[in-house]
């Protein structure tokens, strides 16, 4: 890619462009304050403090405890550790998990491992918008089931679950309750106590901050034990010399989101309900995925009959538009998402998917164009299906 092709970047859902204001706060961390936080001397101290400021912006921004929080290398990492840990400490007293269809594959495949190593998994169905079927999860739980995990807000179709329900039902039942934030952290508001969350995952590059950092918010009494071993670091729960840098990083791109959270949902909301509205009444053929209101402020997910959301991925991208699709032909499968047939979807429109994910930076014209891109390439890409034209033949 050139670096003069304008670009409008509508896949934040995948990744986040890292905020300026966060790569200046880093870059002492790297050449001035390299120190290693757990050294004696003056130089350390000051990786050691901002680390701890980070920890105190990160727990206040959950209503936790500073104590609670644990530096990750990323969503995956704290997914994988509060499940497989948490699997192993609380065997005893049960094998059965409960997660829904419609996870993320940290969580997903992380459970089917544990499926092999003797645990039991139940994979909760959802509705059409993709939402849990609380009903299920009740007649689900078992005298056995030791973990609950299902995700706050879905990352292909923007659908909010309902976490306030299920962290009470996890709590009458004395369960514990793990929920994958990674989309919905720092983009709508979260209460660990009032949700009753006992575990929740976090990553720093999908609310502009860098790649590779995240952390796991651990509840003070969940007894699950260390999943990387060696040193003393995070108080002997996760060992590795922190990654100074990334965690400052985390902590200002935290700070910035926190503070702006309110009017930039807001804003996005207006842009994504338009985009929303234009796109449903101009091409015809297509529905919205997910929840048409409970969703992640900036998710837009279209299925389009007749396409293959990967044409019109290539030829959005020739025009500038970086989106994503539906489908996991790029990754080497031709099964659509788990997601799509999850809210039942038939194979052939879930392969016609395509989910668009705006930023703060997203202008009206930015979606005025993007609109105008999709009815051109999804007309062409039609008057191309020998699929579609049987249909008009029949007479529609
Ligand atoms: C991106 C994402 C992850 C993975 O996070 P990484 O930091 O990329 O490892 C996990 N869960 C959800 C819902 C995500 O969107």
């Amino acid at each position: 890619m050139s670096d003069a092709k304008r670009v409008i970047y509508l896949d934040n859902a995948a990744t986040t462009r890292t905020r300026p204001e966060v790569v200046e706060a880093m870059l002492p961390f790297f050449t001035q304050y390299y120190g290693n936080p757990s050294s004696v001397y003056d130089l350390a101290g000051v990786s050691k403090k901002a680390v701890g400021d980070a920890r105190q912006i990160l727990a206040d921004s959950i209503g936790a405890k500073p104590q609670e929080i644990y530096f990750t290398a990323g969503g995956s990492e704290s997914d994988n550790w509060a499940i497989k840990a948490a699997a192993e400490a609380y065997q005893q007293k049960g094998r059965h998990i409960i997660t829904s269809k419609v996870e993320h594959h940290a969580v997903l495949h992380t459970c089917q491992y544990l499926e092999k190593q003797g645990f039991e998994v139940t994979y909760l169905d959802v509705d059409e918008h993709g939402v849990v079927k609380l009903e299920e999860l009740k007649k689900a739980i078992r005298p056995d089931t030791i973990l609950i995990s299902v995700m706050f807000a879905n990352n292909e179709i923007g659908t909010m679950e309902p976490v306030k329900a299920i962290g009470q039902l996890a709590k009458e039942n004395g369960i514990l309750f793990h929920t994958d934030a990674v989309q919905a952290y720092a983009h709508v508001p979260i209460d660990v106590d009032a949700y009753h969350i006992d575990m929740l995952s976090a990553s720093g590059h999908k609310l502009n901050g860098p790649k590779g950092i995240g952390f796991l918010y651990i509840r003070t009494g969940v007894k699950i034990r260390s999943f990387i071993h060696g040193g003393a670091q995070e108080r002997k729960r996760r060992a590795g010399t922190e990654n100074v840098p990334g965690i400052v990083g985390l902590g200002k791109a935290a700070q910035l989101a926190m503070a702006t959270m309110e009017e930039r949902a807001a804003k996005e909301k207006a842009l994504r309900d338009y985009l929303i509205r234009r796109v449903l009444a101009e091409v015809p053929y297509t529905r919205l995925n997910g929840h048409p209101t409970d969703r992640l402020p900036n998710n837009a997910n279209f299925a389009f009959q007749f396409i293959e959301g990967e044409s019109l991925l290539i030829m959005l991208d020739m025009a500038g538009v970086c989106g994503s699709s539906g489908s996991a032909c790029t990754s080497g499968s031709l099964d659509p998402s788990h997601v799509l047939l999850a809210i039942g979807l038939p194979h052939e429109i879930a392969h016609g998917s395509l989910r668009l994910t705006l930023s703060e930076e997203t202008t009206r014209e930015d979606i005025n164009y993007v609109v105008g891109e999709i009815k051109r390439i999804v007309e062409r890409l039609r008057s191309m299906s020998p699929l579609y034209e049987d249909f008009v033949k029949q007479g529609r």
